[in-house]
């Protein structure tokens, strides 16, 4: 697509005041917003992390020399925060809505990224990496579900090349109401009180709303670490970065209170054949071997 076109694009959805055909091209292929992040700026379209994941160093310095003189500084502490420039990283101020680029900076000021650049679409197939009975529930006794069971060695950049595996696991029940942690080998952890809003016992015709569709395998890699989709059948990723249905939810690990990386999402439409909404997002603490899952839809 030439610069010309992407253009028309922008033009389009300022007309329109709809940026979703410019966001599929931010997720797809970041750099081809980049010349266009100014003019971003002066839209509606701040609050759009995926249109800003290629800023150039120049524009995240135009957007702070700008910070003062805007009347809306959180959406362009929010593009900088998306941007993940070096110039942003430097931006004490940006550091507070920074999750929005999956990254954060450590109490030492050191910068800590929180998702990884490699990204592999799971769709159904064999082997499986998705799917399956994984144990029981400690608050409702609902079976668990098996979401991902990949090597560590899958997302070198967050975990090295060492052994180990990501066993990851949620109760599709009790998982609306709170995060669900699991220990390595995908049990679950009680590590928070018993919300209150879950149903003391589920009823035995709830077994037939456990996931129904075809396990999922690795697939193909995605064109960039941002084009998985959490709104829609065939989005869930292994790696790459979050896009959050509401706000960003990075959790803490109850052990060593770090954030903890993500490190993949799985939809509800690739859960369900029929139905199925939301996305649960992973995330994996290696050092302490524990995961989570945070769920959330519209
Ligand atoms: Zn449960
Ligand atoms: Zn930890």
């Amino acid at each position: 697509m030439e610069i010309e076109d992407v253009s028309r694009l922008v033009d389009r959805a300022f007309e329109i005041d709809d940026p979703t055909e410019l966001e599929t091209l931010g997720k797809e292929r970041p750099a081809a917003l980049t010349p266009f992040h100014l003019r971003l700026a002066d839209s509606e379209f701040r609050w759009v992390a995926d249109l800003y994941r290629a800023m150039s160093e120049e524009t995240a310095a135009e957007l702070i020399r700008r910070l003062d003189a805007d009347d809306d500084p959180d959406g362009l502490l929010h593009m900088l925060a998306a941007g993940a420039t070096a110039t942003a990283f430097r931006h004490e101020p940006v550091g507070r809505l920074s999750h929005a680029g999956s990254w954060e900076r450590t109490p030492s000021g050191a910068v800590r990224r929180l998702s990884s650049a490699v990204a592999v679409a799971l769709t159904p197939g064999s082997p499986a990496v998705s799917g399956g009975r994984l144990g029981e529930c400690g608050w409702c006794g609902f079976p668990m579900w098996r979401l991902l069971d990949v090597p560590r060695a899958s997302l070198p950049d967050l975990f090295g090349s060492g052994p180990g595996q990501i066993v990851i696991a949620t109760c599709t029940l009790c998982g609306s109401y709170a995060t669900i942690f699991n220990d390595s080998a995908g049990r679950f952890v009680a590590f928070a009180e018993r919300p209150a809003a879950i149903p003391g016992k589920w009823a035995p015709h709830e077994l037939d709303g456990l996931p129904d569709a075809p396990a999922l395998g690795l697939g193909a890699a995605r064109p960039s670490p941002f084009a998985g989709n959490a709104w829609e059948e065939g989005g869930s990723t292994l790696g790459g970065s979050p896009q959050w249905i509401q706000d960003p939810e990075f959790p803490s690990c109850p052990r060593c209170s770090e954030t903890m990386p993500f490190v993949g999402m799985v939809t509800g439409g690739d859960l369900w054949a029929d139905y199925g909404e939301g996305c649960f997002y992973l995330f994996h603490d290696a050092g302490c071997g524990l995961s989570a899952v945070v769920y959330q839809q519209s």
